[in-house]
């Protein structure tokens, strides 16, 4: 940064740096080296601000309004994880002084919060030990998979499947065909569980294991996890728990109590970190002491004297699955959150997050149509049937919430239920903001009934209205902003 403005006072135009100034690489062939200064716009610091208070107003956050995006425990992340992470200690820190001769000494704060963090999230479900590596739910899924097969293929089975529920997070069988399994698809239930006769239809002596997210993706406990954790465990199966819906019974309800062998937690979801557009993420998995020994290297270890190392002696492991020691900037936050709350204040967090859920499922019933009517989890599941017979959809709901400086709920997922809409309210709105939202619903609702066809501009706020999705991700132009002077 310092150069950008040193080169670019206004007067200074041209400017060049002193030769001795320039960073030359010998060894690059002089046909690549720049021969002028680089040309950056001309800008003072106040037009540096005012863009980026500018850029920031456009990025919808927490921190402005509520983020009820099912399935993504959208919650408010204290300042104080921030705190945290940044602290120089452990931010200065470089990854690779570990395993410089004498560096150890350095980080026993870092290993400590590691070996703290895995037992602090053994606690939490049950499990014997943790990998903290995984660098999002998805590869702590991997992870997960490659350690069923490890202990398969260490027990000489042959095993092919994969069970995951229809409900289940796209991820799922995305990592369970990656790790190399077939995946075999089992439907729900009227209830919004698995259909149990229906898993038992398609059990065999082939089956490696089962992934199930509880409660799922219709926001509901599945209650029969006991039995089908016996019909698992019967053919040498495991059961793998995606655990990133554990906001909702955090401190309450125990994995590895209840049949699991292996979880993976989000430290983004659950933990308080701040996350959405892709990153970064933390993914821990545990497992259960059958699968201890084939967890990735590093692991952390406490010696007799209490001082930290990191132990790459582990034959059976599976290896390396990421660079370093995982997020640790993320396991630092969550930390930090555990740290703060504490064990009651972490079981209070579901306790919330569920009443959080339960109270606008009820209130929005009468307007919108319950996928499942019971008692949700952490997040509610409506679908906007009625409203489509109006000719409004959950699309064009979630468009006209934009304009009311709502973040929309998840709409169109699960794909189990038609028309979805996911309201994930988390635990950290108030009684006064779920109000807010119930009355933005509300309001959409009648507007359906009076002026469907108002719902075709919806946002009108916005600079970008409706883009074609799939074709703004895939020819993302990050320009679109950009003054055009
Ligand atoms: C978010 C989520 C995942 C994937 O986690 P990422 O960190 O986005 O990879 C998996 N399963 C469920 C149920 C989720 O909600």
């Amino acid at each position: 940064m310092k150069l950008i403005f040193e080169q670019n006072v206004p007067g200074r135009q041209g400017f060049k740096l002193p030769e001795s100034d320039v960073p030359v690489n010998a060894s690059l062939d002089s046909k690549y080296l720049r021969q002028d200064a680089a040309r950056f716009p001309e800008v003072s610091e106040l037009d540096v601000v005012r863009h980026f208070t500018r850029l920031s107003r456009l990025n919808f956050s927490l921190d402005a309004n509520i983020y009820p995006l099912g399935s993504c425990t959208m919650k408010y992340n204290p300042k104080f994880t921030e705190k945290a992470a940044g602290m120089p200690g452990f931010a200065d820190l470089h990854p690779l002084l570990p395993q410089l001769k004498g560096g150890e000494r350095y980080v026993q704060g870092a290993l400590e919060v590691l070996y703290d963090t895995e037992r602090w999230l053994g606690e939490i479900t049950g499990m014997k030990a943790f990998t903290l590596q995984p660098l999002a739910g998805a590869h702590g899924e991997l992870t997960g998979i490659m350690l069923m097969a490890a202990y398969h293929k260490a027990r000489g089975n042959n095993k092919k499947y994969i069970i995951i529920p229809d409900s289940a997070h796209g991820t799922n069988p995305a990592s369970a065909a990656v790790a190399g399994y077939q995946i075999i698809s089992v439907p729900s239930d009227k209830k919004g569980g698995m259909d149990i006769a229906k898993l038992k239809a398609v059990l065999t002596d082939e089956v490696a294991g089962l992934m199930m997210t509880c409660p799922d993706t219709h926001g509901v406990f599945n209650s029969s996890i006991s039995e089908i954790s016996r019909l698992i465990h019967a053919v040498d199966g495991l059961m793998y728990y995606d655990g990133a819906n554990l906001n909702a019974t955090l401190g309450r309800c125990r994995p590895g109590d209840v049949g699991f062998d292996l979880v993976h937690l989000n430290l983004h979801k659950t933990f308080a970190t701040p996350h959405g557009g892709g990153g970064p993420g933390s993914g821990p998995v545990g497992v259960t002491a059958r699968l201890e020994k084939f967890l990735p290297v590093s692991r952390v270890v406490k010696r007799a004297d209490g001082s930290f190392a990191l132990d790459y002696d582990r034959p059976d492991s599976i290896g390396y699955i990421a660079s370093f020691y995982g997020n640790f900037g993320i396991i630092l936050r969550a930390y930090a959150y555990m740290l703060l709350l504490g064990g009651d204040g972490l079981k209070a967090t579901s306790d919330h997050a569920v009443l959080n859920a339960n109270y606008l499922m009820h209130r929005l019933k009468k307007n919108y149509q319950v996928a499942f009517d019971r008692i949700c989890m952490h997040e509610c599941l409506f679908s906007a049937s009625r409203q489509t017979a109006l000719g409004v959809h959950a699309i064009d709901i979630a468009k006209c919430l934009i304009d009311q400086g709502i973040h929309p709920p998840t709409v169109y997922f699960p794909l189990t239920v038609k028309e979805a809409i996911m309201v994930e309210p988390t635990e950290t709105e108030s009684r006064e903001t779920l109000d807010l939202f119930v009355d933005a619903m509300i309001e959409a609702d009648a507007l359906a009934r009076t002026n469907p066809a108002a719902f075709h501009d919806f946002p009108r706020t916005m600079p970008i209205s409706r883009p074609d999705e799939t074709k703004a991700a895939r020819e993302m132009n990050v320009n679109f902003f950009a003054p055009t002077a």
